[in-house]
């Protein structure tokens, strides 16, 4: 019997500008094209304002491309009403996957009322069984940075995923080892949907810094060699970030991963640089 096929899929984020919002257009097109069984876009925690956006990119993918979409929504500023709006503009252009998160405060923004924890949002949209979503959740393999400990962020995790959580989505991280004790004690707590290992192709040395700092990940001293290596050298920088991504990926389906999550940073040349060299293990025709 031929083994499972590991599920494949991209991540990107709206436009933030006008230059970018006419750039989007161009990276779905090339992205279209390395068959990711999905793709996701980001929603920011910041309010409604990007969500039209967000909404706009979703419909294209799933509904130009017919490839399906999975969308994000933080609710750490959303009222059960503002939720149930988007849920329903979700519905009318056919997007039925929703990966249900807390998000991050903005300041000076109102805090929710509604919504303390992904996990209430979870609960909020199962209990709306007639939009019929399928809902994944985040997780955090070196932990979650603001969690106490790991007791605590593994109980968490479970509530999650217990309310009705069917995937979860790894944050970051450039040690795999620290995927592979995650999985432990997802494992330990009785945590059993699928794990999908998000590996972001880290290109320059400012954007290593500002993501792992921003996400309290860890820089292992081999990724740490290749930044004070070639710090000044853009391209070998590029080169050797991408291959420290790809060198991840292999690891990681030779452990049989449920699947890989590419953080693509809305970088096509990057993202199909990538899918060359691993498109074969991933089971894809070239
Ligand atoms: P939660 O699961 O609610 O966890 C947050 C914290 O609360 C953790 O420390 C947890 O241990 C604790 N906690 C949770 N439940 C409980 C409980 N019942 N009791 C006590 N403590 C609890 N942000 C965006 O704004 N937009 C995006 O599109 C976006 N996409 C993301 C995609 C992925 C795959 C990941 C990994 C993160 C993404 N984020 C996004 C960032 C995310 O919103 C932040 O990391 C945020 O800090 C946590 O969100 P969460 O949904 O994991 O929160």
């Amino acid at each position: 019997m031929s083994e499972p096929k590991p599920c494949f899929s991209l991540e990107v984020f709206p436009p933030r500008n006008t230059d970018d919002s006419r750039k989007i257009y161009e990276v779905l097109e090339d992205l279209s094209h390395l068959q990711p069984d999905f793709i996701n876009v980001t929603y920011g925690a910041g309010g409604s304002k990007n969500s039209d956006k967000t909404l706009e990119i979703v419909s294209l993918i799933q509904n130009h491309y017919h490839i399906k979409a999975i969308v994000h929504l933080p609710c750490i500023h959303k009222s059960q009403e503002e939720v149930l709006d988007f849920l329903d503009s979700c519905t009318k252009i056919g997007v039925k996957d929703i990966l249900a998160l807390r998000g991050d405060k903005v300041e000076n923004a109102p805090v929710s009322k509604d919504f303390t924890y992904a996990s209430d949002l979870v609960r909020f949209i199962e209990s709306h069984k007639a939009f019929k979503f399928e809902i994944y959740g985040a997780c955090y393999p070196e932990k979650h940075s603001q969690a106490l400990d790991w007791v605590s962020d593994m109980k968490a995790l479970k509530i999650k995923v217990d309310a009705g959580v069917s995937r979860l989505f790894t944050q970051l991280f450039l040690d795999n080892d620290d995927f592979y004790a995650f999985k432990e004690k997802c494992a330990l707590v009785g945590i059993n949907v699928p794990i999908h290992a998000g590996i972001m192709p880290i290109i320059n040395v400012a954007q290593a810094r500002k993501i792992t700092a921003m996400c309290g990940s860890k820089i292992p001293p081999k990724f740490e060699r290749i930044l004070q290596k070639y710090a000044d050298k853009p391209k070998m920088m590029c080169e050797a970030g991408t291959a420290y991504a790809v060198d991840q990926i292999v690891d990681l389906l030779t452990r049989g991963v449920d699947g890989i999550h590419l953080y693509v940073l809305n970088n096509a040349s990057v993202a199909r640089k990538i899918y060359e060299s691993i498109h074969c293990l991933l089971g894809r025709s070239s």
